[in-house]
């Protein structure tokens, strides 16, 4: 007769895939090795503005702290990628969101997810006195480096995590638990003398194998990044609207990934590519209608067309684009789009576009918006 901690743990893995998870792995609650190698990170300053990431790093590294008396942790992986939209080439400019984001917020959907396993776990396992809880992409803990010691996947060069059968596009989460379960092997690496990622990232942003600067990732400015994005990141930051797949796509472990068994990840009517200059004209109806409960709205109307500006200054495409360009710098409300299509417009360069700087120049009375103007003007010749 098996123990009722194997029993158990077979419970888990069966429920979970039945919900939906494609990779179940189970770790001790210890606390975790990496806790240093992350303050160290957050304090060579790689994590940029994300402030959040430096709050309870003693509690982020140790599970205990979140559940008293944890003894075990659930660590689940979801599949996200989308199949192709099978929109093809378009002929005007268009933008690129990240696989992950081009569905619905995964948020909700692993959420519920959970809270079905954790309640089925707590009725198969018979006891009121357990406690858990569980996360998904939430700052309190240290997912990547947990699932890692539960054998979901090895830290790979790129930093995100690689299972050997399912690549990297899936999304993690964690229940953690006063359970005893039975636990699994960490996940070896298997990265070897390849760098495709490294040499692949278009803006440099690893310092060296295993370490991101958040700062110079794509992901991170076209989401996280509040403000201006640094003048030499625009040219390599391409057409990306929201996130980067690059370091993803180049990794050999994602050449027999696994679609996505969700619905609500296939990518929405329009987000496969993204045309631009629709975007660009969206007022905040248009935009909230179309991001509804997507990952858009984290970097809001107003995050998501400044990055527009960019992927059209960098699309090449001026006969298209420069006279929409023109008009927005002359209507938008929001500075930081107004700052960014200037940029874009000199990018683009010709007789339009500098005639529209000139005249927005005349009225325009933010200050940060007039520099970019005189800089746009500046490399136009003017
Ligand atoms: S997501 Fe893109 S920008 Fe960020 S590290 Fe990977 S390749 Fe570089
Ligand atoms: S591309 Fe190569 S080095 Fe980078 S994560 Fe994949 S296997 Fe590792």
């Amino acid at each position: 007769m098996s123990h009722p901690r194997q029993e158990l743990t077979h419970f888990v893995h069966t429920e979970a895939r039945a919900l939906g998870f494609d990779l179940v792995g189970v770790t001790s609650a210890d606390p975790l090795a990496a806790a240093a190698f992350n303050a160290r990170w957050v304090a060579q300053g790689y994590a940029g503005d994300m402030a959040w990431l430096e709050r309870n790093m003693d509690k982020r590294a140790d599970p205990r702290q979140l559940v008293p008396g944890a003894r075990s942790v659930i660590c689940l992986g979801m599949h996200y990628d989308p199949p192709s939209s099978g929109e093809g080439t378009s002929s005007t400019p268009t933008g690129q969101i990240a696989r992950y984001a081009r569905g619905d917020d995964y948020h909700d959907l692993i959420k519920k997810r959970l809270a079905q396993l954790w309640e089925a776990l707590r009725i198969q396992a018979g006891d009121e006195e357990i406690s858990g809880r569980y996360y998904v992409d939430t700052a309190p803990v240290l997912e990547r480096e947990l699932a890692a010691r539960a054998g979901l996947g090895w830290w790979g060069k790129n930093t995100l995590l690689i299972n050997r059968r399912a690549g990297s596009y899936f999304f993690l989460a964690e229940l953690i638990t006063t359970l005893e379960l039975e636990l699994d092997e960490p996940a070896t690496d298997h990265c070897g003398s390849c760098t495709r990622c490294l040499d692949a990232c278009p803006t440099q942003a690893f310092p060296e194998p295993y370490v991101l600067d958040a700062r110079r990732c794509i992901s991170y400015l076209t989401i996280e990044l509040k403000g201006s994005i640094p003048q030499d990141l625009r040219r390599p930051m391409g057409n990306w609207l929201l996130g980067c797949d690059i370091c993803q796509d180049v990794c050999p472990w994602n050449r027999r990934s696994a679609a996505t068994r969700e619905s609500a990840f296939h990518a929405r009517d329009g987000l496969d590519p993204v045309d631009l200059l629709e975007l660009i004209g969206m007022d905040r109806d248009a935009f909230n209608q179309r991001f509804r409960g997507n990952p858009a709205k984290r970097p809001k109307r107003r995050g998501m067309l400044r990055n527009a500006a960019i992927a059209l200054g960098n699309s090449g495409q001026r006969a298209e684009a420069v006279p929409v360009l023109v008009d927005v710098l002359k209507k938008e409300e929001e500075p930081l789009v107004r700052a960014h299509v200037a940029w874009a417009l000199a990018e683009l360069g010709g007789e339009q576009a500098k005639r529209g700087l000139q005249e927005a120049r005349t009225v325009e009375k933010d200050e940060e918006v007039q520099q970019e103007i005189d800089t746009a003007l500046a490399k136009l010749g003017d």
